[in-house]
C-alpha cells in the first residue's frame, strides 16, 4: 500500500552570523524532530538577511555554506530534507511582487513585529519599503511551497496570521490555490548569553556550534550565576541562574534535582556546578565539532547539498509559478 503523503513545512533562518547554542535548542531541535514526521523545506533567507544587513551585505555570502555545516553538524538529514538558499530561487522575487500588489498596506503597519524591530536594531537603518514588506516576503516563501503548517516561535506568529490572510485574500480573487498554512506553535528553552543578557551576535555573549571546545570551555566558565550567591555559603535560586537551564537540557535528571536542592542550601559552590555542566556541554557537542570539521574540510560536498536542494525547490516554485500566472491571467 503506498505511503500517505507527508504534509510540508517550511522555515528559514537568516545568515547574519554563526549558530549558537540558542538557535541549537530553539529552531534546530525542533527541524530535528520534524524531519521525520513532515516533508521539510529549510532555507537560507539571504534575500531576508539583506533587509537588515543592505548597507554591507558582504558578510552574508561568508554565512551561507557556515549554516548548512551548522545544519548537518546538528542532525539535519539532507537526504530527507531539502535545503535551498532563498535568492538561487528567483520565483520568491516574483511571487513576493505579486503578492504585494495585494497586500493591503494596513497589514503591515499594525505587525507589531515591525515597530519592535525597529527599536530594537535602532543603529540600523530599516525605515524601508523592503523591511515594511518583510512578512509579504515571509508569505512568498512559504506559499510557494505550498506549506501545510510553519514552524514558529510566538514572536513570530504574527507573520505567519500574514501570510494567512494573503493567501486567503489571494484565493477570493483568484480562485483556491494556495493551502492557508497551519502555525506550528514551538515551545523553546529561554538560554541566555554568558552575561546574562538575551543569547544575541550583537552583544558577544554566545556559545557558538563552530566554537572550538577550548572556547566553549572558557566561554562557559564565565557565566554569570545567581547575584545572590556572591560567597561559596549564600543560598542561591537556580531558577533565577543563567546556568540552569543549561543544567536542563545537558545534564541528567538526578544531577538536575540535586543542583536544585543544593544550591538552595549552599551545599554545592557555583564553580563546581560549572564544571559539571562544563564537562556535559563538551561531550554532547563533540559529535557536532567532529562532523563540522568533516565538513569544512569537504566544502564541494556541502555546496553539492545546498545546489541538489536549489535544483528540487526551483522545480517546485515553477510549479507554483505557473500556476499563479495562470490564474491571474499572465
Ligand atoms: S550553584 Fe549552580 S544553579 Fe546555583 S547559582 Fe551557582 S551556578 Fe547557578
Amino acid at each position: 500500500m503506498e505511503e500517505p503523503a507527508k504534509k510540508r513545512i517550511l522555515s528559514g533562518m537568516r545568515p547574519t552570523g554563526n549558530l549558537h547554542l540558542g538557535n541549537l535548542h530553539g529552531a534546530l531541535a525542533n527541524w530535528k524532530e520534524l524531519q521525520y514526521e513532515y516533508q521539510c523545506f529549510f532555507f537560507i533567507a539571504d534575500w531576508h538577511a539583506l533587509t537588515t544587513e543592505y548597507k554591507d551585505p558582504k558578510g552574508i555570502q561568508a554565512y551561507i555554506l557556515e549554516m548548512v555545516i551548522d545544519w548537518i553538524s546538528v542532525g539535519l538529514d539532507p537526504e530527507i530534507s531539502t535545503f535551498f538558499l532563498q535568492s538561487a530561487i528567483k520565483e520568491h522575487t516574483e511571487l513576493h511582487l505579486i503578492l504585494s500588489m495585494i497586500t493591503p498596506l494596513a497589514w503591515l503597519e499594525r505587525n507589531p513585529t515591525y515597530k519592535e524591530q525597529q527599536q530594537e536594531l535602532e543603529s540600523k537603518d530599516i525605515a524601508t519599503y523592503g523591511f515594511l514588506g518583510y512578512p509579504v516576503l515571509q508569505a512568498a516563501d512559504i506559499l510557494m511551497y505550498q506549506a501545510h503548517a510553519v514552524p514558529v516561535g510566538l514572536d513570530q506568529a504574527p507573520h505567519v496570521e500574514l501570510t494567512r490572510e494573503i493567501a486567503r485574500r489571494f484565493n477570493f480573487l483568484y480562485g483556491e490555490f494556495f493551502p492557508v498554512p497551519e502555525l506550528l506553535l514551538t515551545e523553546v528553552p529561554k538560554l541566555l548569553g554568558i552575561d546574562g543578557r538575551k543569547m544575541s551576535k550583537s552583544y558577544n555573549n554566545s556559545v557558538f556550534l563552530s566554537d572550538s571546545l577550548e572556547e566553549v570551555r572558557r566561554k562557559l566558565s564565565q557565566m554569570v550565576t545567581d547575584p545572590q550567591r556572591a560567597r561559596r555559603h549564600d543560598p542561591g535560586d537556580p531558577e533565577v541562574c543563567v546556568l540552569f537551564p543549561f543544567h536542563k537540557i545537558y545534564s541528567p535528571p538526578e544531577t538536575i534535582a540535586e543542583i536544585n536542592r543544593e544550591c538552595r542550601k549552599a551545599g554545592i559552590g557555583c564553580v563546581d556546578c560549572k564544571k559539571r555542566l562544563i564537562e556535559k556541554v563538551i561531550e554532547a557537542l563533540e559529535p557536532v565539532r567532529t562532523k563540522r570539521e568533516y565538513l569544512s574540510r569537504n566544502i564541494d560536498e556541502v555546496r553539492q547539498i545546498l545546489e541538489a536542494g536549489n535544483r528540487k525547490s526551483r522545480a517546485f516554485a515553477e510549479r507554483t509559478l505557473t500556476g499563479v500566472r495562470e490564474l491571474i491571467g499572465f
